[in-house]
């Protein structure tokens, strides 16, 4: 069962994303929050870029399936600046990420999760919804920024060097915790 099979009146939308929630709750309520993140509450984002210039926008449903799973899908953007790495300006990215979790309460239980989804481990009652989305933007986070071609100073130079290298994000750690399933 998904979303979509749900009648749309049975879905409360609730403006705001607060930041302590009791997901399961949510789900058995099947409620959508909408609303902005102050940047203040996504320290590590912060840190792991020049600043975040824009709204932290986010959705995110929650849904208690017949299975009794509790799920929760949603989509997060920020607008961030990031260093290039040819000129060592700021370059700006557009981050956005869209997924599907399964609520669980240990690292035991991560094996009930759906192919299609990735565990939230949630081992109190309380959770924090700001530190989730932030993994979220963690994980679409690109590893290194470049200004477009043809619009960065540093286009010379990189020429000279040769091509761009791929280089690990220091937040793949965090994609191998997701997919430890
Ligand atoms: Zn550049």
């Amino acid at each position: 069962m998904t979303l979509s099979c749900r009648p749309v009146s049975d879905l409360a939308i609730i403006m705001g994303l607060p930041n302590h929630i009791d997901p399961r709750k949510l789900a058995m309520q099947i409620i959508r929050l909408e609303g902005a993140v102050d940047r203040s509450c996504l320290p590590r984002l912060a840190a792991a870029v020049v600043c975040i210039t824009g709204p932290v926008n986010a959705k995110v449903s929650f849904e208690n399936q017949q299975s009794r799973a509790k799920l929760v899908d949603g989509t997060v953007g920020a607008n961030v600046e990031m260093q290039c790495q040819r000129c060592l300006d700021s370059v700006a990215i557009d981050l956005q990420s869209s997924f599907s979790l399964q609520v669980v309460s240990c690292d035991e239980h991560v094996d009930r999760v759906a192919e299609s989804r990735e565990p939230w481990i949630v081992e109190e009652r309380m959770a924090s919804l700001h530190h989730m989305l932030e993994d979220e933007l963690l994980l679409v986070l690109p590893a290194v920024s470049y200004h477009p071609s043809g619009k960065c100073t540093g286009d010379a130079f990189m020429q000279q060097q040769g091509g761009d290298g791929v280089i690990d994000s220091p937040f793949d750690i965090l994609k191998s915790i997701k997919k430890r399933v």
